[in-house]
């Protein structure tokens, strides 16, 4: 785990190299929370990359071309998950114009005859097909685009696409961000001499590709602790009747993995005891908690119950290192919220090296009122994991190094 961290934090960074008059291309996470009419909830993730673009500014580069993902589409034009719906917000946080563009060739054309510092926000990148087999002609498309790439997305470093890792064939000059580089400084300092005990609490609703990653992540810790829907997987999993909860059907013989795993490596593993169950998410009538094996026949779970939060907190409380990622339940609606916010609080209160990583988990932090209480708070999720795991993340794999 060492070497591989140390390999990822000697990457170079955006500041070793010169954009004064380059064209610029970052690939940054403006996978951003947003509700139904898409509003963005947290622009966290939109001010984490600011630093980066706002230094290619200051520097004179010639154009900026911002790349970025939102949302889980299939491969094509999907109106919820435009960028346009982040360019706003993007251009009152830069305090400068900011031009939206839905094509590639048009984006190529608008470059070549660029004076200076232009920044472009390109649509969504999962729009194309290409993206995420990290087709080598988006990525050569892309690479074309640029004489200097810039990585600063590390939410989406775990993943070898077109625009975290193709694209890298094509371009001359390859750095990491400021965000990529404080996010990996950060975990070296909790991975590489780790203080003992280390507790990974795991929740949240991405279970598939999750829970896949638990197995290879259990070696390096010493407790985990599974709620949210997460957990629902894992209590299915256990024979209980888990009725209308989330629950990930397909991963039951994985959950069981994970739960031998554990054991074979002496890692005690914490679930939930009790519920709180209703009837209905948009308009609950009934709302109650109950021992996580009587989840009611019409109900579903979607929040740890007390007994589980004051189970957890005792196994965070005698933890030195806390790694933290999904929440402990439907945390957006008030009622069901308790579990994830007390959670924040004991991991807030703790005197333990903390790091929470995801987007909800670290929206839920903030909403909580624990932000200034944590060490750190990473804009990964799965990438936080595969770190954790001992990876080297594709993101940063074939960056220059210094
Ligand atoms: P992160 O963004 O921090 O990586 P995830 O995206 O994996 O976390 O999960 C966050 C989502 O999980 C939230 O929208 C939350 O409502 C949902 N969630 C948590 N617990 C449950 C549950 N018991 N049932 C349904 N959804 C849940
Ligand atoms: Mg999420």
């Amino acid at each position: 785990m060492t070497s591989n961290i140390l390999m990822m934090s000697g990457v170079k960074s955006l500041k070793e190299v010169d954009v004064t008059g380059k064209k610029v291309l970052i690939r940054v996470d403006f996978n951003v929370p947003m509700d139904s009419h898409n509003n963005i909830s947290d622009d966290s993730r939109i001010r984490a990359a600011l630093p980066t673009i706002n230094y290619c500014i200051d520097h004179n580069a010639c154009s900026i071309t911002l790349v970025s993902h939102l949302g889980r589409p299939k491969g094509a034009y999907d109106e919820r998950f435009s960028l346009k719906h982040v360019q706003k917000r993007l251009e009152r946080l830069l305090g400068k114009r900011v031009e939206f563009v839905n094509d590639l060739e048009v984006l190529k054309s608008e470059m070549n005859q660029c004076s200076t510092e232009r920044v472009f926000l390109l649509e969504n990148i999962r729009f194309y097909e290409g993206e995420k087999k990290n087709d080598p002609v988006l990525s050569k498309q892309l690479g074309d685009l640029c004489d200097v790439y810039v990585n600063d997305a590390f939410g989406t470093s775990h993943r070898k696409h077109a625009s975290t890792y193709g694209i890298t064939e094509f371009v001359g000059t390859k750095v990491a961000g400021f965000l990529m580089m404080r996010e990996i400084e950060a975990f070296s300092k909790a991975l590489e001499h780790p203080i003992r005990p280390i507790a990974l609490v795991v929740g949240g609703a991405k279970i598939s590709s999750k829970i896949t990653l638990l197995s290879a992540v259990i070696p390096k810790i010493d407790k985990l602790i599974i709620g949210g829907a997460m957990s629902n997987t894992f209590l299915q999993a256990l024979g209980y009747d888990m009725r209308g909860s989330l629950y990930e059907a397909e991963f039951l013989q994985t959950a069981k993995e994970v739960l031998e795993t554990a054991k074979a490596h002496g890692v005690n593993v914490y679930l939930p005891v009790d519920a709180v169950i209703t009837d209905s998410i948009e308009h609950p009538v009934d709302v109650k908690v109950v021992p996580a094996q009587d989840v009611l026949e019409g109900f579903m779970a979607v929040d740890i119950g007390p007994a589980s939060v004051k189970l957890f907190s005792e196994a965070i409380e005698l933890s030195n290192t806390i790694i933290w990622n999904g929440p402990m339940g439907i945390y957006e609606v008030s009622q069901f919220s308790k579990g994830t916010y007390k959670i924040a609080g004991i991991i807030g209160d703790s005197y333990a090296y903390s790091i929470v990583g995801g987007g909800d988990t670290a929206d839920a932090v903030e909403k909580a009122g624990e932000k200034e209480n944590i060490s750190f708070i990473s804009t990964g999720g799965g990438a936080s994991l595969e770190l954790l795991e001992g990876k080297i993340l594709p993101g940063f794999e074939r960056l220059d190094r210094r």
